[in-house]
């Protein structure tokens, strides 16, 4: 690899760094499948438990990119020694545990705000959740059978 070509690898990782710091650091919208912006209030709870889930699923390639954000900043603003150890032990804390971080994230917490906490209404949220890629009333699908009436039958009685 040439110089140039080096630095415009190292620019490109900075930049996706960047964007998805901008990303996770809002509460306001989910990116689809089809990379479009959702807002978050249009988002059923079902549609919610899924976005979380997927972010635990990427959060090791999330922390990743995230400290690549911090990499760019730091070179931007170069800071003095005890600023520049705060974002050394955030960018450790992260590899060491990017499940436990990207909860903390600002995009992950309006993605689960509301949703059920206990244990027997969270797991009929997740069956339904898993359901949501077959459900007719979603997908327009006409053979598939809906079951979110009988998977959240007790929830939507708690809810409604
Ligand atoms: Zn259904």
């Amino acid at each position: 690899m040439t110089g140039d070509k080096k630095a415009g690898a190292l620019d490109a990782m900075l930049a996706r760094g960047a964007a998805v710091q901008a990303y996770l650091d809002q509460d306001e919208y989910w990116i689809n499948r089809q990379r479009e912006k959702v807002l978050i209030v249009h988002m059923d709870p079902e549609w919610r438990y899924n976005a979380s889930r997927m972010m635990e699923r990427n959060a090791a390639r999330m922390a990743d990119l995230y400290n690549w954000g911090d990499l760019g900043f730091l070179s931007r603003f170069p800071m003095g020694e005890m600023a520049q150890d705060g974002f050394e032990s955030a960018m450790d804390s992260r590899d060491h545990d990017p499940a436990a971080w990207i909860r903390t994230t600002r995009l992950y917490q309006a993605l689960v705000a509301g949703l059920p906490y206990k244990r027997k209404k969270l797991a009929q949220l997740a069956e339904r959740a898993a359901h949501f890629s077959t459900c007719p009333r979603r997908t327009g699908a006409i053979l598939a059978p809906c079951r979110c009436a009988t998977i959240g039958a007790a929830m939507n009685r708690t809810t409604s």
